[in-house]
C-alpha cells in the first residue's frame, strides 16, 4: 500500500514486547527492518531501545535463516542474560518460509533451557503494527498463561498506550482498590527516570509470573473492542479458562470513561471515590466552557483502530464532526460507531492511507486533524493543523507524556483540541472577516 497510515507488523510486536519485565526481542530478517524499528520507537520515547536482528544476508535467504536465528538467540543470552525472548519475523523471513516454532523448539530442547522464548509471525506486509502488537500480546498469553490457583489480580490487557496513560489507569485502579496485572506495562521500560547506572534491560514491565497467572484472574478487563475474537487475549483467557471478559474501550471521552468506571465498581462491588468523582464534574463543565469553540471543529481522525473508535465518540459528545475516520479491515470501527450519531457526512476507511484521508478532508472542510507524526503533511500542504496523539510522534518531544485517559486525561486531550481551534480561528480571523465582509460591501 502507498502512503498508509500505519508501520509494519514486527514494529507491533516490538511494542508489545517492550511491556514485558527483563524482556529481549530478536527480528528474523535483515538488519534494516531492525534499525527502522528501533529508530522510530527511540525518537518516540526519546529512550535508548535494543532489539536483536537475526541480520539474515544473502547466503541465509537462499539456504535458510535457521543458523542466523540461532547465533542470535546465542547472543542475545550471553550479553542480556533475559527472562524472556521475544522472537518476531518480517517480510524476508515469511517469504522464505522459516519456521520460526520448529527452531525455537529445537534450539530450547538442545539446550535444556527453561527460559521462555515466544515466537510470532508478524512479516511486515501481513498487516500493520496493531495487527502485529495484538497477535504479540496474544501469543504472549497464549504461550504463558497456565491453570493456576484463583487470586485476586484483575487483567487488565491495552492497547499500544502512551506511560503516562498507562500510569493513570493504575491510578484509576489504585483508587477503586484494586489489584491488578496491567499487560503489556511500558510505563517504566519506555519512560525511565534518569539514572547514573545504565542497564541494559530496563526495569519495569509485566512480571512473566502475573502474565502466567492469569488464568486464575477474578475478570479481564480488555480494551479492545475493535478486535476479532481469534486475536482477542481476553477472549483466549475466557475460552480456555473461564476468566470473564469485560471488553471496553478505551477510556477516552466521558461516555467511555463512566463505562470503565463502572465496570471497576462491578469488579470491586464497591463505589467510586468522591475525589474521582469530583474529576468527572470538572470534565463536565470544561465540556460546557468548550463547546462555543467545538461545535465549529470538523475532524479527520487516524492512528489505531482503537484509539480512532475512542476519539472519534470523545468528538461526537463534544459536538465536533468526524468527517473522514480511518478504520479497519473487519469493518469493527464501522460497525461499533453509533449510527445515528455518525452522519451521512462521515467516512470511515476500511484499508486506509493518506492519499484518501487527504482527499475526503479537502472535500468535507476538515479544520482539525487527530492523530500520529505522518500525517503533519496534513499541516504543511493543506493547513489543517495537528493534534498529536497516538504512536509515533517523532516530529514532538513527549509523546510518552501524553495523558488522555480517564476523567483527568479526556478533559487534557480536549482542552488541546479546542485550543487548536482557537489559534486557527484567531490565526485567520481578520483574513476570514475581510474575505467575508469587507469585500463583499466594496
Ligand atoms: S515492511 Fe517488511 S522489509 Fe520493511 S521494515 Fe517492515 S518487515 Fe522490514
Amino acid at each position: 500500500m502507498e502512503n498508509p497510515c500505519h508501520m509494519c507488523m514486527p514494529m507491533g510486536g516490538i511494542m508489545a514486547l517492550k511491556g514485558i519485565e527483563q524482556t529481549m526481542v530478536i527480528v528474523h530478517g535483515s538488519q534494516g527492518c531492525s534499525t527502522y524499528m528501533r529508530r522510530h520507537i527511540a525518537e518516540h520515547f526519546n529512550e535508548p531501545v535494543d532489539v536483536g536482528s537475526s541480520s539474515l544476508n544473502e547466503k541465509g535467504t537462499v539456504y535458510g535463516g535457521e543458523a542466523n536465528l540461532r547465533k542470535a538467540l546465542d547472543n542475545i543470552f550471553k550479553v542480556y542474560q533475559p527472562g524472556l525472548i521475544g522472537v518476531i519475523t518480517t517480510c524476508l523471513a515469511e517469504t522464505i518460509g522459516e519456521d520460526i516454532d520448529r527452531i525455537v523448539t529445537d534450539y530450547r530442547q538442545e539446550r535444556k533451557l527453561t527460559t521462555p522464548i515466544v515466537t510470532a509471525s508478524t512479516p511486515g506486509y501481513g498487516g500493520s503494527h496493531n495487527d502485529g502488537y495484538w497477535l504479540t500480546v496474544r501469543r504472549l498469553v497464549e504461550t504463558l498463561a497456565t491453570n493456576t490457583e484463583h487470586h485476586n489480580k484483575v487483567n487488565v490487557i491495552i492497547p499500544n498506550s502512551s506511560p503516562a496513560d498507562i500510569r493513570e489507569l493504575k491510578r484509576l485502579f489504585a483508587a477503586m482498590q484494586l489489584a491488578y496485572t496491567i499487560c503489556p506495562d511500558i510505563s517504566e521500560t519506555l519512560d525511565r527516570p534518569y539514572l547514573t547506572t545504565y542497564s541494559k534491560i530496563p526495569a519495569g514491565g509485566t512480571p512473566i509470573e502475573d502474565i502466567r497467572r492469569m488464568a486464575g484472574a477474578p475478570a479481564t478487563i480488555e480494551l479492545g473492542v475493535t478486535l476479532d475474537s481469534h486475536v482477542s487475549p481476553g477472549q483466549y483467557l475466557q475460552e480456555n479458562f473461564g476468566v470473564p471478559l469485560f471488553s471496553l474501550p478505551i477510556p477516552i471521552g466521558i461516555q467511555n470513561t463512566d463505562t470503565f468506571m463502572k465496570a471497576l465498581e462491578t469488579i470491586s462491588g464497591r463505589k467510586r471515590p468522591p475525589a474521582i468523582e469530583a474529576e468527572r464534574g470538572r470534565l463536565l463543565d470544561g465540556m460546557i466552557d468548550s463547546h462555543k469553540y467545538n461545535f465549529a471543529g470538523r475532524s479527520a481522525i487516524f492512528g489505531d483502530p482503537e484509539l480512532v473508535f475512542a476519539v472519534t465518540q470523545l468528538c461526537l459528545e463534544n459536538g465536533i464532526r468526524p468527517v473522514v475516520v480511518t478504520g479497519d479491515k473487519s469493518g469493527n470501527v464501522a460497525r461499533l460507531l453509533p449510527k445515528n450519531e455518525i452522519s451521512a457526512a462521515t467516512v470511515v476507511l476500511p484499508d486506509p492511507n493518506f492519499d484518501l484521508v487527504q482527499q475526503y478532508a479537502k472535500k468535507g472542510g476538515v479544520n482539525l486533524a487527530i492523530g500520529h507524526s505522518d500525517g503533519r503533511f496534513l499541516t504543511e500542504r493543506d493547513h489543517i493543523p495537528l493534534v498529536r496523539l497516538g504512536f509515533p510522534i517523532h516530529d514532538r518531544i513527549g509523546g510518552q507524556r501524553l495523558l488522555s485517559v480517564g476523567y483527568t486525561g479526556t478533559m487534557n486531550l480536549l482542552d488541546r483540541i479546542t485550543n487548536t481551534l482557537l489559534a486557527e480561528k484567531y490565526t485567520h480571523y481578520r483574513q476570514t472577516m475581510y474575505q467575508k465582509y469587507y469585500r463583499k460591501s466594496s
